[in-house]
This record gives structure tokens, C-alpha cells and sequence, in this order.
């Protein structure tokens, strides 16, 4: 499949890891919006927010699980912003579901 993510995954392109289990990578953005900018993804394929079903939900309960740790981590002890992009409108650019962990600097209220 040509999918940077899964590539990543595969370790066929590299990244900047942050935190990795059987069922999860986290990585650094390689364009930061923000001071800390990391990536949450489950390592098998989910294309979107709307392809999330009752068969393949539990990632994304680990996912939130997971990236309060991740966060502490990377040093966003005082807050941090989760985004993810959904569609055309929403000017996703990559086809495997990602959530944006954005923080280190107090960041806008507006949200678009
Ligand atoms: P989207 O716009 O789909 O929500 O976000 C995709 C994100 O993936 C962007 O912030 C972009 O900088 C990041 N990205 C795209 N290609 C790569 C890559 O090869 N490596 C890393 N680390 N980040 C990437
Ligand atoms: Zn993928």
C-alpha cells in the first residue's frame, strides 16, 4: 500500500520516534506547528476518523490511553492540544488516521 505511515511503520522510511508498542507509534512531526509536535498512529492501517468501526475501535481507545504518557514525556507538563484532520475540508494530507499531540507554547483559542 503506498502510505507513508505504514512505511514509517515498516521502518522503510524513518522517523523520530517518541513511543512505540504492538499496537501503536508515535513519532515527531517532520514539519512542527509548534515547539513539540508529535503523531500518534496505529500501526495497522485506519484511513480516517470516518473509518473507525466497532471492529477496529480499540486502538483509538488505547491511542487516548497512551498519549497523556506520551505528552508527560516530551515535557507538556502545563497542557497540550489533540487534533485530527478528517477529509478534504479538514485538509488531511495523509491517509492513515493520526492524532496531532501540539503543545510547548500557549497556543491560539481559535480552532479554525
Ligand atoms: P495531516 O495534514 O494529514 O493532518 O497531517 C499530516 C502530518 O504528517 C503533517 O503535519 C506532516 O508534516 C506530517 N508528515 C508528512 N510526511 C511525514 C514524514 O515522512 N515524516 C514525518 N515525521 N511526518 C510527516
Ligand atoms: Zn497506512
Amino acid at each position: 500500500m503506498d502510505c507513508i505511515f505504514c512505511k514509517i511503520i515498516a521502518g522503510e522510511i524513518p522517523s523520530n520516534k517518541a513511543y512505540e508498542d504492538d499496537d501503536i507509534l508515535a513519532f515527531y512531526d517532520i514539519n512542527p506547528q509548534t515547539p513539540v509536535h508529535i503523531l500518534v498512529i496505529p500501526k495497522k492501517h485506519i484511513a480516517s476518523v470516518d473509518a473507525v468501526t466497532p471492529e477496529n475501535s480499540a486502538v483509538v481507545a488505547k491511542i487516548f490511553e497512551t498519549i497523556p504518557k506520551i505528552a508527560a514525556a516530551a515535557g507538556l507538563t502545563n497542557g497540550y492540544r489533540v487534533i485530527t484532520n478528517c477529509g478534504d475540508d479538514a485538509c488531511q494530507t495523509v491517509k492513515h488516521l493520526h492524532f496531532h499531540i501540539i503543545g510547548g507554547r500557549k497556543l491560539p483559542e481559535n480552532m479554525g
